[in-house]
């Protein structure tokens, strides 16, 4: 008998078994309640280890360092969807919990609703092969752990950046409702790009630190190593239970690198376009230049999560910056020089037309208070950009509105706990527990190689913590069940092919 059959016996003897206790349980007058925890644990265990079987996770893998979770995923779609799934299932169910809490808190919608957007509106428009991977994520998580959540449940939550803030207050404002919240896109992330003699070596090194509430960001942990069956191979960082890296930090095999910052107080929906976490996903899978990736994500461009994309191709040293807004957006590139962002628009164009609200000029709010520090920190540096020095960077705390070492959410490295003015252009409200919650970086040499390094926690190694945290601020406390500790981990590298600690 081999292995694998052998544990294909034990696990059908156990399902038998299981089966037995059940049917004992139910028939005996008296059964304890020890008994029948007994029976549940017996099936979950039957169940799982019957999952840990399947082919389909041969050439998957799972180890954790660091504080990240880094998984390989390989095959086609729905083997790829099922790995995720599997591998990642206790991650999902957490994460799903926290995500979809903020979800209904913030646009005071319930599920269904969103379930209702996933299914009539986004999926018709998911690429075949994404639907498939989607699909394979519910079967992977419900083998492992007999979740409930199906399909529509797993594509709203992939929306989770692009459904609350992008197409609510779209639909709020068309629908004429009445006391609607006041929903703002988010402005996420630090980031930059440069090239030529810019940095050390002449050629590029990216960036970037993800910004968000730290109930989300403390699960933003993933390293997803994956070898898709057709297009290129990816690293990238993730989010458990979502296809795409979604803070968007990623590299592929064909020598692209990608990185993005939100746009504040972007506006517009259009609900005939395609999920943007699907054209992300899309255009790191298949694009192996810079046109190529305008391309794909132009391709049915919906203005959910709209970004300034940061992009570079190794093989031929080239950084452009892709400003993508729905009604408007601009092109730039150049093969020396540096494009950074942290969440401002700059394209008048776009400006005008997608961000009606955002005052390019006002020195004190987190986007261009970042801004000058980009341009400062980055002008201060050249010629000696590199890897080690861009891990400094995001973990940059002067504010150059009040000139002075803060941290706060001025800062590069953001800590909106700390600050009594929040970030009024994102809807945070004073001491909002949210900020830079890990970061990630590489150069051009790293990404042939396919290697990046990441930290989890603020990329300037500082903790926070949940408990005195609420107990000073209780206006927060319905974070309570899904806000913990961000403790930040050591700079770790990651690469491709990867099975261990190493
Ligand atoms: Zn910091």
């Amino acid at each position: 008998m081999s292995a694998d059959s052998t544990r294909r016996a034990a696990a059908v003897l156990l399902v038998i078994l299981g089966g037995a206790a059940l049917w004992w349980a139910g028939s005996a007058a008296q059964a304890s309640a020890s008994a029948n925890d007994a029976v549940v644990v017996t099936i979950a265990a039957a169940r799982e280890h019957a999952a840990a079987s399947d082919p389909r996770l041969k050439s998957a893998s799972r180890f954790e360092q660091g504080g990240w979770i880094y998984v390989h995923l390989e095959g086609d779609p729905g083997t790829v969807g099922y790995q995720h799934g599997y591998l990642l299932a206790p991650e999902i169910e957490d994460g799903f919990a926290a995500v979809s809490a903020g979800m209904m808190h913030s646009t005071e919608r319930d599920w269904e609703f969103f379930r209702k957007a996933a299914r009539e509106m986004l999926w018709p428009k998911i690429d075949a092969e994404y639907q498939q991977e989607l699909q394979g994520i519910v079967e992977g998580l419900r083998a492992r752990t007999g979740s409930k959540l199906d399909v529509d449940d797993i594509v709203a939550f992939n929306a989770f950046e692009e459904l609350p803030d992008y197409y609510v207050p779209w639909l709020n404002k068309r629908q004429k409702v009445a006391n609607a919240p006041n929903l703002k896109s988010p402005g996420n992330c630090s980031a930059f790009v440069a090239t030529g003699s810019w940095t050390k070596d002449g050629q590029i090194v990216m960036a970037h630190n993800n910004w968000t509430s730290y109930r989300n960001g403390e699960r933003w942990r993933i390293v997803f190593d994956i070898a898709p069956k057709n297009g290129y191979r990816i690293l990238m960082d993730g989010f458990p239970g979502v296809i795409a890296s979604d803070d968007d930090f990623g590299i592929n095999s064909d020598g692209l690198m990608v990185t993005e910052t939100t746009i504040t107080q972007f506006e517009g929906w259009d609900p005939n376009g395609k999920a943007e976490f699907v054209r992300a996903r899309k255009a790191l899978q298949y694009a192996g230049s810079i046109d190529e990736y305008a391309k794909i994500i132009l391709d049915g461009n919906n203005g959910g999560y709209a970004n300034d994309w940061l992009l570079g191709d190794r093989k031929t040293g080239e950084i452009a910056q892709l400003e993508l807004g729905l009604k408007a957006h601009k092109l730039w590139r150049t093969k020396d020089g540096v494009l950074a962002g942290s969440n401002w628009a700059r394209d008048p164009k776009v400006l005008k037309e997608d961000t009606p609200e955002f005052d390019p000029n006002n020195k004190e709010s987190s986007p261009n208070a970042r801004r000058a520090r980009w341009e400062e920190l980055l002008k201060e540096n050249k010629g000696k950009i590199d890897v080690a020095l861009a891990e400094k960077m995001l973990g940059d705390h002067e504010d150059t509105a009040q000139k002075k070492e803060e941290p706060n959410e001025r800062t590069l490295c953001g800590h909106v706990d700390g600050s009594p003015r929040g970030v009024k252009e994102w809807e945070w409200q004073s001491y909002y527990p949210g900020g830079a919650v890990q970061g990630k970086a590489t150069d051009a040499r790293m990404a042939k190689e396919m290697r990046f390094v990441a930290r989890m926690g603020h990329p300037c190694g500082g903790d926070f913590l949940a408990k005195p945290f609420l107990a000073a601020h209780p206006e927060f406390a319905w974070e309570e069940p899904y806000l913990r500790d961000m403790k930040a981990g050591p700079w770790t590298e990651f690469r491709s092919g990867q099975t261990s600690k190493e």
